[in-house]
């Protein structure tokens, strides 16, 4: 049995080195795990996760609530009952908590008075926080809302911890109407918020730094919302500055017209795909009608097989289909590196089929590839150009063989 643990963060949220009482030390689905008869590891709960650390030289990667009252500490190596030990969290990762969660009542409260928007979901991430409302804010709202959380963030306000029976909770005005029965813990930012929460906040709103929204998205009816507060803020401007900075040497523009430049930068790309999509088509035609003329007579068709130089695949296509739109032509180009593209095609009057062709090319050289009968593309067949050549003819002069 688990005797409840003393919650040293309740009352002192900033302790983070204690010493305390091993009271018992089990194993769950293969995890060790302890428990003291007072502890200043906050456990995964309302929205903010654990913090980790170490009891004595062991471990604490996890830190659960349990459901009789205990706080129970996962640990990698165990710990006897009754040993005195000396706990630490990692300061570090706790203090980002207390700024993220202390910066969303902040945040919460700034949304519930200036525009009636209740806080209905909170999540506190390694990366991300977020917070959901009930309704839907436009940008200027929502920026309104962001420097109101600001100024009483710079306004230093005390964040006060105390404990309220349920009859002195009824006569207090709650942010939210808290649903939990019995002695409720109460924070307070002084003349701006009053929340019932069991989570760790700083003493004072300076301490949570900046408050700044991130990104917005409608959500479930109404809209969720990314926030950053205190070191996670400077981390991620720290991270657009570099972003942006290295974009406006790529566009010598000035940050304001970034947007603009990178549209204007865009349309451009696509009306030269388009031109270079039409210039490549055309030269397809061009050169097919040279393709075609160095055709060899074979089976009563005309036949090209060619490795070419400096053509891609959709290229090589273009060509190929281009060829094979004159009556009687057999057309299988491939590229000139290894391993090498391959791309079949047939006039509608020549009685092979492209796709087959290509099935014993890629049996012979290996690669990948597939089509119809009057068009088959493949890649990765490695074979010298000579052999890949010899091949295809070979395999096309059997196939429009009679009775083939
Ligand atoms: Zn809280």
């Amino acid at each position: 049995m688990t005797i409840v643990t003393e919650r040293i963060y309740y009352t002192d949220p900033t302790c983070a080195e204690f010493e305390a009482t091993v009271t018992s030390s089990g194993t769950v689905d293969g995890r060790t795990v302890v428990t003291l008869d007072r502890t200043a590891f906050y456990p995964t709960s309302g929205g903010q996760p654990h913090d980790t650390g170490w009891l004595g030289d062991a471990q604490v990667a996890d830190v659960l609530d349990l459901d009789d009252g205990g706080i129970g500490h996962i640990v990698n190596a165990p710990l006897a009952d009754g040993t005195r030990i000396r706990g630490r969290v990692d300061w570090a990762r706790r203090f980002d908590h207390m700024q993220q969660h202390t910066g969303q009542h902040v945040l919460s409260a700034a949304f519930d008075r200036l525009h009636r928007a209740r806080t209905v979901g909170f999540h506190l991430g390694a990366a991300l926080s977020t917070v959901d409302l009930d309704k839907v804010l436009d940008a200027s709202a929502l920026a309104s809302a962001e420097s109101e959380a600001n100024r009483i963030v710079w306004e230093d306000r005390p964040v006060s911890i105390r404990f309220a029976t349920p009859e002195e909770a009824a006569g207090m005005a709650f942010r939210k109407e808290p649903t939990r029965t019995g002695p409720l813990r109460v924070i307070e930012i002084r003349d701006f918020d009053m929340s019932a929460c069991g989570g760790t906040h700083v003493a004072r709103a300076g301490e949570v730094g900046v408050v700044a929204l991130r990104s917005w998205e409608k959500f479930r009816g109404g809209m969720r919302i990314e926030f950053a507060c205190g070191a996670r803020a400077l981390r991620e401007f720290r991270v657009l500055r570099d972003a942006v900075a290295g974009s406006l040497r790529c566009l010598s523009v000035a940050p304001q017209d970034l947007p603009s430049a990178i549209e204007g930068a865009q349309a451009e790309n696509k009306e030269l795909r388009r031109t270079l999509r039409d210039l490549g088509e055309r030269l397809a035609v061009h050169e097919a009608g040279a393709l075609v003329a160095r055709a060899q007579p074979i089976g009563g068709a005309s036949v090209v097989v060619e490795a070419l130089e400096g053509w891609d695949q959709a290229g090589l296509k273009a060509l190929a289909s281009a060829a094979a739109g004159r009556p009687g032509m057999v057309a299988a180009l491939f590229s000139a590196g290894e391993p090498a593209l391959v791309v079949i095609a047939r006039a509608t009057d020549v009685n092979v089929d492209a796709a087959a062709l290509l099935k014993s090319l890629l049996g012979r050289f290996g690669g990948k590839g597939g089509g119809k009968p009057d068009l088959a593309q493949g890649g990765g067949l490695a074979g010298s150009r000579a052999d890949l050549i010899a091949a295809a003819v070979q395999i096309i002069a059997a196939s429009l063989q009679p009775g083939a």
